[in-house]
């Protein structure tokens, strides 16, 4: 049975991972941090089939110590400060987690597990202010958070340890993928929320930034299935994953009303003071490369991915 171990298992991607893991047979060593108040909500369903161990990104003995003693096949590098506002907030500690965790997880896979396969997971924000439309392979990085600027650092540290030390790494630049396991904090999430909450009469309107931005969402549960496909290519391989299709935000937030019949402008109020710093106008991705080497396609469309989050968001207020 090959072993998978996963860095980020109790955040959004590393929940949907592990379950499609598991259902193939794998044995899924999951890493979690300690925190003062536990938060494996998105993975209590998988209780007793997934192997948690205690590691930290900002401490490289303990994730030296967690290859060692699980010998992983694969490894999936999904921990971050994953969060752009919060990047601002907190830089440094951005960069700790973020480019430099992901220093510390290539040192101990490169020590402990070198026969390992490693997926390091890239962003679409590392385009920033891309001049072309859609982003591809090719596109050039202009990074615009600090968030964006650690992953650009992670990315290249992950390329850099491939071509030295031919080790099989892979990074996959995903473009924004939500599901009903994202965080609060997280537009699509605090959309899909407070429309459930304004339906059942627990709150009347709902305060947002900018509503022009435009991006390219998919489900985060087929984006899921690609990091797989990549860890199985015959060679390492960067590789762009999108859906294709830009929407603005005001095009999310209609769509989320429009599931339980509301008029979006009856509740929504845009806030000059909720607006980001260095917000992108736009991000596209072009994932034809992905698709062919892969064979993969996203299977969860726009309307049916604000669909499934309002739902989910009704039944659990319910
Ligand atoms: P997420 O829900 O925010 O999950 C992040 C995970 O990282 C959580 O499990 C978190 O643990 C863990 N983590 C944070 N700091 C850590 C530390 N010091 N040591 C160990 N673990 C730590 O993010 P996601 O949406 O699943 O995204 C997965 C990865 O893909 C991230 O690297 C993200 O930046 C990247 N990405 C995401 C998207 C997207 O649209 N979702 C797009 C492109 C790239 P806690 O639960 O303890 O906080």
């Amino acid at each position: 049975m090959p072993t998978a171990l996963i860095s980020g298992v109790t955040g959004q991607d590393g929940s949907f991972l592990a379950e499609q893991l598991l259902a193939k047979g794998f044995r899924v060593v999951g890493l979690y941090r300690r925190l003062s108040a536990e938060n494996h909500w998105r993975i209590a369903h998988l209780e007793g089939r997934l192997e948690l161990h205690c590691a930290d990104l900002l401490d490289l003995g303990s994730l030296m110590n967690v290859m060692e003693e699980t010998r992983p096949d694969w490894i999936f590098n999904l921990a971050a400060q994953s969060f752009v506002p919060t990047s601002w907030q907190q830089p440094l500690l951005t960069g700790e987690v973020t480019a430099l965790g992901a220093a510390r997880m290539l040192e101990a896979f490169r020590r402990c597990a070198p026969m390992a396969r490693f997926y390091q997971a890239s962003s679409s924000e590392m385009f920033g202010n891309a001049r072309e439309s859609p982003q591809d392979e090719r596109t050039p990085f202009s990074p615009l958070s600090p968030y964006a600027v650690s992953k650009v650092y992670a990315h290249q540290l992950a390329g850099t340890y491939r071509s030295a030390y031919g080790l099989f790494v892979v990074c996959g630049i995903l473009f924004n993928h939500e599901s009903e396991r994202r965080g609060m904090e997280f537009l699509t999430r605090k959309v899909s929320h407070g429309v459930a909450r304004i339906k059942l009469g627990l709150q009347e309107g709902l305060r947002l930034g900018d509503l022009a931005p435009r991006r390219d969402w998919g489900f985060a549960g087929d984006y899921t299935r690609a990091m797989q496909a990549m860890l199985a290519l015959d060679a390492p391989q960067d590789l762009v994953i999108a859906s294709g299709q830009d929407r603005s935000v005001e095009d999310f937030v209609s769509a989320a009303f429009a599931q339980v019949d509301l008029d979006w402008r009856d509740h929504v109020q845009e806030d000059q003071s909720l607006y980001r710093k260095n917000e992108l106008p736009c991000l596209r991705g072009d994932s034809t490369v992905a698709r062919s080497l892969l064979n993969w396609a996203p299977k969860v469309g726009f309307q049916a991915l604000v669909k499934r989050m309002v739902e989910a968001d009704l039944k659990r207020l319910a």
